[in-house]
């Protein structure tokens, strides 16, 4: 099959960990005979420099004709005093919107390998943890009514919670669809003790559930669920959840695989449509300094493959070869531990390259 991808490598340390993932890429399509056109774009601080704005009108338009977009990072210390329209964290946000990407998905994995990362207990941790939180990303406070105005102990702001039984459902298809590929539980996270949204919430994912009767589905407020992300992580397969409590839920629960040169994330939108990037920043105190580790990346194109490609096999291989190449004992800078062999940006993405075989 031959697949067109829009490429924005970004500032700081995008363009070394883009790089690295494209090879990943070129050796899946030699194995799996696909091919694969990247269209390069500019978004960010480059895109400043260049056209004057974080989000070129082209850089929208041809993400939009491609069949998904892989992101390495945008920002840096040249631009973090431009007023906040022109900043280039602001083309994070346009894609998204731009994009209709409402549902972002960010795995919390702890790879046998590097435990030690992990600032939980060995007990808690158990065997391993793999949890795939699904944040609804246009909806709710982030983007509901707000303002100010004069209340009765002076003047007062408000944000806005809204959600539709549309926006829900959707969210809601996508965690059970996941959960069907994964370990068959949903775990919906609300405050519907309290919030009228969350009662709807609650309702529609009920609802839904029906469609997916091989699927376990309970329940947890918010509170709760910042609580058993700590005390008992291994009880989650995929969590689902409002804006912005996906915000700080899916934060924890990356940190506590203490590792974020590791972990990627994706951002769906209608009809598998997606964007690739690992959760990390532009690391401008690293950049050009082949000391970027870009697993998350690499691994945010086995993401791509899997949810925008339907390539479960290929998504697989490229997993694999990064668990292989952990377990030889190769480390970047960031999750280096003594006795193991220090590795650049660019010989990590060698090893990966190397170590993938057809499935
Ligand atoms: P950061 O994630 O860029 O860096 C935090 C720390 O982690 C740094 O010490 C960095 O060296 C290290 N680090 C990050 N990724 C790494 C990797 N792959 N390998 C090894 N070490 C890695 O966060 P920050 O320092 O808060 O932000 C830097 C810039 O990135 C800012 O301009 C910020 O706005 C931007 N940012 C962009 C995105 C994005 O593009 N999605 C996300 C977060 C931050």
């Amino acid at each position: 099959m031959n697949y067109q991808l829009a490429v924005i490598p970004g500032d700081g340390i995008g363009p070394e960990i883009v790089e690295q993932a494209l090879k990943v890429l070129d050796k899946i399509g030699q194995l799996y005979d696909h091919s694969f056109a990247y269209e390069k774009l500019l978004a960010g601080g480059c895109a400043i420099d260049a056209k004057g704005e974080p989000l070129p009108n082209e850089t929208i338009e041809a993400c939009k004709k491609s069949d998904a977009v892989i992101l390495g990072a945008v920002g840096g210390y040249k631009w973090d005093t431009l007023p906040g329209h022109l900043r280039p964290e602001k083309a994070l946000l346009g894609l998204r919107g731009e994009l209709g990407l409402f549902a972002n998905l960010r795995p919390a994995i702890i790879y046998d390998e590097l435990k030690d990362a992990c600032p939980l207990k060995p007990e808690i941790i158990g065997d391993s943890i793999d949890i795939m939180v699904v944040r609804e990303l246009t909806g709710g406070i982030y983007f509901g009514e707000r303002g100010r105005r004069e209340g009765k102990m002076g003047k007062e702001a408000f944000d806005t919670e809204t959600y539709s039984v549309g926006e829900v459902e959707r969210i809601a298809k996508i965690a059970f669809e996941i959960a069907k590929k994964r370990n068959l539980k949903v775990t919906s996270v609300d405050k519907a003790n309290i919030l009228e949204s969350s009662r709807l919430w609650r309702e529609v994912v009920i609802e839904v559930s029906k469609e997916y009767p091989d699927v376990a589905l309970d329940h947890l407020y918010v509170d709760n669920a910042a609580m058993q992300l700590i005390r008992n992580p291994r009880q989650f397969d995929v969590i689902v959840t409002s804006n912005m409590f996906g915000d700080i839920l899916s934060d924890e629960a990356s940190m506590i695989t203490g590792s974020i040169g590791m972990l990627p994330s994706a951002s769906l939108g209608e009809n598998s449509f997606g964007l690739y990037e690992p959760i990390h920043g532009s690391a401008p105190d690293i950049a050009g300094q082949d000391k970027a580790n870009p697993i998350a990346t690499i691994l945010s194109i086995a993401m791509l493959l899997r949810y925008s490609l339907n390539l479960e096999k290929e998504a697989q291989a490229v997993e694999e070869a990064v668990i292989k190449v952990l377990k030889e004992g190769y480390r970047t800078g960031d999750i280096m531990s003594p006795g193991k062999t220090l590795v650049g940006t660019k010989k990590m993405g060698e090893l990966i390259v190397d170590t993938i075989s057809k499935q």
